[in-house]
């Protein structure tokens, strides 16, 4: 026998000793190439910020790094630029390890835990099973929450150029069809506002490509099959919609909204999100979210007629085929008849009241008039539902709101806006969150030219 030591153990226990025995060799090798690196202690190190001359302090300084085989410890010069006060080792640079905190590959496992799991609690516990890195909740927020800070400063220098007029390259093939689409949810936030409320509105927008599908015929919206979503991009803040609006239109020129046959945008009908609309995307063509307009029928069916009663049903079952048919008139002249017979609200009148609904709907459904053309919209096979920015605002809302209340909404707190851009990367379909990690891992290409 070959192996005394390991002839009693199972399966598990012979893969768990080889996996470390195999981290133990790994950590070895990584130490020793990481010892003959020529780039340790460089002869005339410069500063890459300023291509000065750096004094180096210490010549063989202690690090210890946290990698995805375990911590290395090695030894590397550390200097100052005395021209413009940069601190760096060389080797660190020369390698793209980051100057603190653990390295490229674990803050991406850490951030990819943070921006899945449904709190911290739980990315720190998923890190430990499956990766073997070790971190309270705490320390997996700080990493998850400064990689999502260099996300949004990434995006933040981008919509700073577009503002300024800078051009953003659109995609090489052009989509026949691009759809931007955008949705608010509330997110609480720690801030306890004079009110005392402490909930914030975070925004999500999609963008998608989709090929039109023709179905003119399709009897209701169960069965239409319009334009499916392709590949599915996303931009999320805490800033208000103004600077949203500009986050917004870089995402959806990058994916060639300038260039694509036709534009379209889909939200509901709120007042933010038509305001929004007018102001960045004047050019697409408008289609209210189907669901959302059905949704008012409802509250007016029931406002009108009461819960669940035959004739309510009957009701809703008629204008949702009207709004279907794109009988528009007949809908808010039925909505306006109803209203004048329960009555008009009182001044101060509770919002839920039925008065109330059947009244402001009346608003609703002719403000949105445009937005629901729908026999038009079947017939050009386009999407109605904004579905695609919704469940974004809930899945990223869920993992802000399923952690525990520290988020600070606003400026130079971390935390939602973090999150919000972290999860937007690594939520976008075309491939930027792998690419993200590959350039982030990337040294500064002097280093890497040597
Ligand atoms: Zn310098």
């Amino acid at each position: 026998m070959r192996y005394p030591m390991t002839k009693d153990m199972n399966m598990a226990e012979l893969v768990a000793r080889v996996e470390e025995s195999g981290q133990r060799i790994a950590q070895a090798l990584m130490k020793i190439r990481l010892a003959e690196d020529p780039r340790i202690d460089p002869a005339e190190p410069m500063c890459r910020q300023c291509q000065g001359k750096l004094r180096i302090q210490e010549h063989e300084q202690r690090r210890m790094l946290s990698t995805a085989i375990g911590e290395i410890e090695y030894l590397r010069a550390y200097g100052v630029c005395d021209r413009c006060g940069h601190t760096v080792a060389p080797l660190d640079e020369a390698l793209g390890i980051p100057s603190f905190g653990p390295s490229v590959e674990v803050m991406q496992k850490i951030s990819h835990a943070a921006v899945t799991a449904r709190s911290f609690e739980l990315a720190a516990e998923v890190l430990k099973e499956h990766s073997g890195i070790g971190l309270s909740a705490k320390q997996v927020r700080l990493n998850s929450e400064a990689e999502g800070e260099r996300v949004a400063a990434v995006r933040a220098r981008e919509v700073e150029l577009f503002r300024k007029g800078g051009k953003i390259e659109g995609p090489s093939a052009v989509p026949a069809l691009i759809v931007v689409t955008a949705d608010g949810g509330r997110v609480q936030t720690r801030q306890e506002d004079d009110d005392g409320g402490c909930w914030k509105e975070d925004k999500v927008g999609a963008i998608y490509d989709a090929n039109p599908h023709k179905d003119p015929a399709a009897r209701d919206a169960e069965k239409y099959d319009g334009a499916k979503a392709r590949t599915k991009t996303f931009a999320a803040t805490m800033q208000p919609w103004e600077e949203f609006g500009w986050m917004l239109c870089v995402e959806a020129y990058k994916r060639g909204y300038v260039e694509a046959k036709e534009k379209l945008f889909i939200s509901d009908g709120a007042q933010s999100l038509r305001t929004f609309r007018q102001d960045h995307f004047p050019e697409a063509t408008f289609i209210l979210d189907w669901y959302h307009a059905v949704e008012h029928l409802s509250g007016c069916s029931k406002a009108a007629f009461g819960e669940a009663t035959d004739e309510s049903v009957a009701w809703y079952k008629r204008m949702k085929t009207k709004l279907w048919m794109g009988d528009l008139d007949g809908v808010i002249g039925a909505i306006d008849k109803e209203s004048n017979r329960v009555g008009k609200p009182q001044p101060k009148e509770n919002s839920g009241s039925p008065r109330v609904i059947l009244h402001r709907d009346i608003g609703y459904f002719s403000e949105n008039r445009e937005g629901m053309d729908y026999p038009r919209f079947r017939a050009e096979g386009w999407p109605i539902g904004s579905g695609v920015a919704e469940g974004a605002v809930k899945q990223f809302g869920m993992r802000l709101k399923g952690s525990e209340k520290f988020w600070n909404g606003f400026g130079f707190g971390l935390g939602a806006e973090e999150m919000l851009a972290l999860c937007a990367l690594h939520r976008s379909e075309d491939g930027r969150w792998q690419e993200y990690w590959r350039k982030r891992a990337q040294p500064s290409a002097r280093h890497n030219s040597r």
